[in-house]
């Protein structure tokens, strides 16, 4: 059978591609902030803005219900569709061709696969967020301007941080898994 060949090159490719700005604006109305863009969470119910996106790290991040993410998990959570459909959607309207090849693996298999990779990215962007924006992450911060690391090159390996707290993580997941359900 035939499957996408959707590995972590081509996962790259489609996330440069995508512009976050513009996948968001379709839902929501975005206005310019410095760096970033700021409007109502569609995610949840509000009345001031505290839904941001910032298409340098390409991640968005709702100060209010928590929700937050890549431009996959955006996607996924506000057309309630995979993370399959989403690259494909995604692949096709940024004009990325991911090519395909012929595999013996199950359709449970290959969603099971699918599955823990997007876990582990979530997880990834998570801790990415905690090391650029969190108060409590500056001294890391210094520490790796010191040691000479670039901005750049934070983002490119998704250099990470965890807060010290030791349920950080499963409380963003859930929050996630809620505002979806609302
Ligand atoms: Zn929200």
């Amino acid at each position: 059978m035939k499957r996408p060949v959707l590995n972590d090159h081509i996962k790259e490719e489609i996330r440069d591609a995508a512009d976050i700005v513009d996948v968001v604006s379709d839902y929501v109305k975005l206005k310019r902030s410095g760096n970033s863009y700021t409007g109502l969470c569609p995610f949840h119910n509000e009345k001031s803005p505290s839904f941001h996106v910032n298409p340098q790290l390409k991640i968005y991040k709702c100060f209010g219900c928590g929700a937050g993410g890549d431009v996959f998990n955006f996607v996924m959570e506000i057309d309630g569709i995979g993370f399959v459909e989403a690259m494909k959607s995604l692949a096709d309207r940024f004009n990325v061709t991911i090519p395909e090849m012929e595999s013996d693996e199950s359709e449970a298999g290959y969603q099971l696969t699918e599955g823990v990779y997007h876990a582990l990215r979530f997880a990834g962007v998570h801790f990415h967020q905690n090391l650029v924006e969190a108060d409590e992450a500056a001294h890391a911060r210094e520490y790796l301007t010191k040691r000479g690391f670039t901005t750049k090159t934070i983002r490119k390996f998704g250099i990470g941080y965890s807060l010290n707290s030791f349920d950080g993580l499963i409380k963003v997941l859930t929050m996630s898994t809620c505002s979806r359900r609302a």
